[in-house]
C-alpha cells in the first residue's frame, strides 16, 4: 500500500491534520491503534478551551459543523486569581473585540466529529483498530509494518501518536522530561448560579484550580495538584467532592453537584530534540507536552496540524512531500510559539507553586500590573486565540 503521507495516530490533532491535507492531491493513510467510539449523552469529564484559531482550523477541515452547538459553551469572560487572595487579572472578549476568548467543547464529541468527516473523506484511507509492528526509514521512504501484516510505504510518516509517541522512539528523537508531581484532575459539576460564560482560575498553596463554562449552569473543573492531594480528591465521595470544589471556588456557582466523577491525569513538561527527523514529522502530543494551566496543549496540536499542512500543501508539484529541507520549513515555524508556550506555563507553574512567598508575592505583583495595561492583556489575548 503506497501513500504520500502516513499519520500514525488519529487522536484530535491527527484526524485534523489528515482532513486539512484532504485537498492537497497527496495520498493520505491515517493509522490508529483504537477504534473510534460512538458519541453519548453523557457529560465528558474531558473537555477543552478551543481558541477562535483552532475553531477556524477545524471549521475548514470541516469537522466543526458536525458539532451539536446544545454542547458548546463559549468563554467572554475569564477571572484570574492571584495567591493568597492576590489580584485578579481579567480578559474580556469584549475589551478584545473578539466574540469569544475560547469555546469550551467536549473531547469525545470533538474527537467523533473529527473521524465522522473523515468516514466521508476519499482521500483519506483510515486504518483502525490496528497496532503499529516495526518503522524502517530508509533515504528513499518511510516503511511501516503493522500487526495485521499489511505494509504502508510513504514518502512522510507523522507521529501524532501521543505523549509516549512510538514514533518518535522509532525516529530516534531524544526528549527532555520533567515531571511535575502533580496530577490534573478533571470532574463536571452542576450548580446553582450561571456562570454567564466566566471561566474562572485560582492560583493556590495547593495548585492551581480552574472551573470552565459548560452549557446550561454546569461548569467543568480542572484542579492542578500535587500527586497526594489529587489522590485524595479522586476518592472523595460525590457529596465531599462538590463541598470540597464549592469551598475551593467561594461560591461562585453556588452550591455544586458532580455530574461526571472525578479522573486524574499526570502532568508533565516534554520537550523533544527535533520536530523533524529524514523522513519523520511530529505533531501535537508527540512534539510536546505543557502543564494544562493555560488550557492551550491541543490548541499548540492544531497549530502543528495547521502549519505542517500549509508546508505540504505549497510544496511546489515537483517536490518529495518527506524531503528533509520541507520538514525543516515546519519545523522553524513551529519552533517559537511551542518554546514560549512551555517557558510561559512552566514559569507561572513554578512561580506560584514555589514554597518561597517572595516568589508568589512576584507573581502576584506580575498579575496586577498585567492587569492594569490594556495592550499588555490585548497582545496575551491575541497569542492565545491563534
Ligand atoms: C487534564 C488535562 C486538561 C487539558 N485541557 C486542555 C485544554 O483545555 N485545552 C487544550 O488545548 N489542551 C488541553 N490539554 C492537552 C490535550 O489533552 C492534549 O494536548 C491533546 O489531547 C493531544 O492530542 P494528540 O492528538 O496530540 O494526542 P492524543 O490525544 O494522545 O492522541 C494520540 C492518538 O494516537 C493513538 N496512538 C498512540 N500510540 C499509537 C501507536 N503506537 N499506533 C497507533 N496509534 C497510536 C492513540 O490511540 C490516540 O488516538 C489538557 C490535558 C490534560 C492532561
Amino acid at each position: 500500500m503506497n501513500f504520500d503521507v502516513v499519520i500514525v495516530g488519529g487522536g484530535l490533532v491527527g484526524a485534523s491534520l489528515a482532513l486539512a491535507l484532504r485537498e492537497t492531491g497527496l495520498r493520505i493513510a491515517l493509522v490508529d491503534a483504537q477504534a473510534v467510539r460512538p458519541d453519548t449523552d453523557a457529560w465528558d469529564s474531558r473537555v477543552y478551551a478551543i481558541s477562535p484559531g483552532s475553531r477556524a482550523f477545524l471549521a475548514s477541515c470541516g469537522a466543526w459543523a458536525g458539532l451539536d452547538v446544545a454542547r458548546l459553551a463559549a468563554i467572554e469572560e475569564m477571572h484570574i486569581f492571584g495567591a493568597e487572595d492576590g489580584p485578579e487579572l481579567d480578559f474580556s472578549a469584549y475589551d478584545a473585540g473578539l466574540p469569544e476568548l475560547a469555546v469550551i467543547a467536549e473531547s469525545g464529541r470533538l474527537q467523533s466529529a473529527l473521524w465522522r468527516a473523515l468516514a466521508d473523506e476519499p482521500a483519506v484511507t483510515v486504518i483502525a483498530p490496528v497496532k503499529c509492528a516495526s518503522l524502517r526509514l530508509t533515504p528513499e521512504e518511510a516503511v511501516l509494518e503493522l500487526g495485521d501484516g499489511k505494509t504502508l510505504c510513504a514518502s512522510l510518516v507523522v507521529g501524532a501518536d501521543g505523549g509516549e509517541s512510538w514514533v518518535r522512539a522509532q525516529a530516534q528523537i531524544g526528549v527532555d522530561l520533567h515531571v511535575y508531581h502533580q496530577r490534573a484532575v478533571v470532574a463536571n459539576f452542576s450548580g446553582d448560579i450561571p456562570h454567564r460564560g466566566v471561566a474562572y482560575q485560582w492560583f493556590r498553596g495547593d495548585g492551581v484550580l480552574a472551573l470552565l463554562p459548560l452549557p446550561g449552569a454546569r461548569a467543568s473543573m480542572v484542579w492542578s495538584c500535587a500527586n497526594p492531594w489529587a489522590a485524595r480528591l479522586t476518592e472523595m465521595s460525590a457529596a465531599e467532592l462538590a463541598h470540597c470544589v464549592t469551598e475551593a471556588t467561594g461560591g461562585v456557582m453556588g452550591e455544586l453537584e458532580v455530574i461526571t466523577p472525578a479522573a486524574a491525569f499526570p502532568l508533565r513538561l516534554q520537550r523533544v530534540e527535533r520536530l523533524v527527523a529524514p523522513r519523520v514529522a511530529l505533531v501535537g502530543d508527540a512534539a510536546h507536552l505543557v502543564h494544562p494551566l493555560a488550557g492551550q496543549g491541543v490548541n499548540l496540536g492544531f497549530r502543528d496540524a495547521r502549519v505542517l499542512a500549509e508546508v505540504l500543501a505549497q510544496r511546489g508539484l515537483e517536490t518529495d512531500c518527506g524531503d528533509y529541507a520541507l520538514l525543516r520549513r515546519y519545523e522553524r515555524a513551529r519552533r517559537e510559539d511551542i518554546a514560549v508556550m512551555q517557558w510561559a506555563t512552566d514559569g507561572l507553574q513554578k512561580v506560584f507553586s514555589s514554597p518561597y512567598r517572595g516568589l508568589a508575592q512576584l507573581g502576584n505583583l506580575a498579575l496586577r500590573i498585567a492587569n492594569s495595561q490594556q495592550q499588555l492583556k490585548n497582545l496575551l489575548v491575541q497569542h492565545a486565540v491563534g
